[in-house]
């Protein structure tokens, strides 16, 4: 996995949480964290349940407004932790740009590059510091396994993270390793072709009467299409919707009517996945934040999978006509 990032090191953890909470323990009281206000709904609960009360402070900001991300750097901000794209609306974050910004000052760059996978993003290229992964997704790819990742160059901070891995045990057992390694070898075929569905599946819904915006970044009118195509290579198999004129039930109804997107919460299978976020992958969040950032009740978020795409079409008009 090291070697798919293009980095030095590499440790691979017992679930993505596992390896998010591994980075946090470089954190002190009175430290100061800045975060995208877009981001995994897990990531979203330890940030605020746990290390919160550790008296360590999380500035949630909108990435892409660099201006407010430099202003509110202090003398007590040790971390930077950007997710791109995001869980669920596919927010850009431009990691060389952050880089740069934050470059002056000693904060640690982590990039949560689950979305993209490294077939299409090496964040450490861009100045990151840390990549971590839930390879529970795309880099496993099968939905049979849990397990996570971190990889970085600096032999120092290896260092840290290596003792906290060794001293805190989440580590992965030998069967999911197994099973990752075996899905690694086909990250590149499964990676073209959640690409290439996930356009079908955009352009699709973009065009049904029943959808009143469809999340993804390969559209040219997305607000982060640019930074995408500069850093990206190619818009991922992740496609999220919100219904038109849908309230909660409706839009679990759709969401449960499918035959071949399983309603699920996980993302990056071979299989195809419909999630809806408001109450699974972000339920954890409170519902006037989660709105804030686009997760209102009527969205879902659809995880496109690796089967025929006619297969898929055909599944979603099965349910919006
Ligand atoms: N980061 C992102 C972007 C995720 O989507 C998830 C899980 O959905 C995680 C981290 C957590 O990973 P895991 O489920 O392997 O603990």
């Amino acid at each position: 996995m090291a070697a798919l990032e293009g980095g030095r090191f590499g440790l691979a953890l017992s679930s993505g949480m596992a390896a998010t909470d591994l980075v946090l323990r470089l954190l002190k009281p009175g430290d100061e964290v800045i975060v995208g206000n877009d981001l995994y709904g897990g990531s979203y609960r330890i940030f605020t349940k746990v290390y919160m009360d550790y008296g360590i402070k999380f500035l949630f900001v909108d990435l892409s407004d660099l201006k407010q991300v430099e202003a509110i750097i202090t003398e007590n901000t040790r971390m930077l932790w950007v997710e791109t794209p995001t869980n669920p609306t596919l927010k850009l974050a431009d990691i060389q740009a952050l880089s740069e910004i934050i470059e002056s000052y000693n904060i640690l760059h982590v990039v949560d590059n689950t979305f993209a996978s490294p077939y299409l993003q090496n964040p450490l290229t861009f100045g990151a510091d840390i990549v971590m992964h839930s390879a529970t997704k795309y880099l496993n790819g099968h939905s049979d396994v849990v397990m996570g990742a971190l990889i970085l160059n600096d032999p120092d901070l290896y260092q840290q993270l290596r003792f906290f891995y060794n001293t805190c045990g989440a580590t992965p057992g030998p069967q999911d390793s197994f099973l990752c390694l075996r899905g690694l070898k086909t990250l590149h075929i499964r990676m073209k072709m959640h690409c290439e569905n996930g356009k079908i599946v955009a352009e699709f819904l973009r065009s049904h009467p029943k959808v009143e915006h469809v999340y993804w970044p390969g559209f040219s009118d997305h607000p982060g299409h640019d930074i995408a195509k500069a850093q990206m290579r190619g818009f991922g198999g992740v496609v999220s919707v919100v219904l038109k004129n849908a309230d909660i039930e409706e839009t679990f109804r759709v969401a449960s009517g499918f035959k071949i997107f399983a309603l699920a919460e996980s993302l990056g299978g071979v299989e195809s996945l419909i999630n809806h976020p408001a109450t699974m992958s972000h339920g954890s969040m409170p519902k006037e934040q989660r709105e804030k950032v686009g997760v209102v009740d009527n969205l879902l978020r659809l995880s496109v999978g690796i089967e025929d795409p006619e297969d898929l079409i055909n599944d979603l008009i099965s349910v919006l006509g």
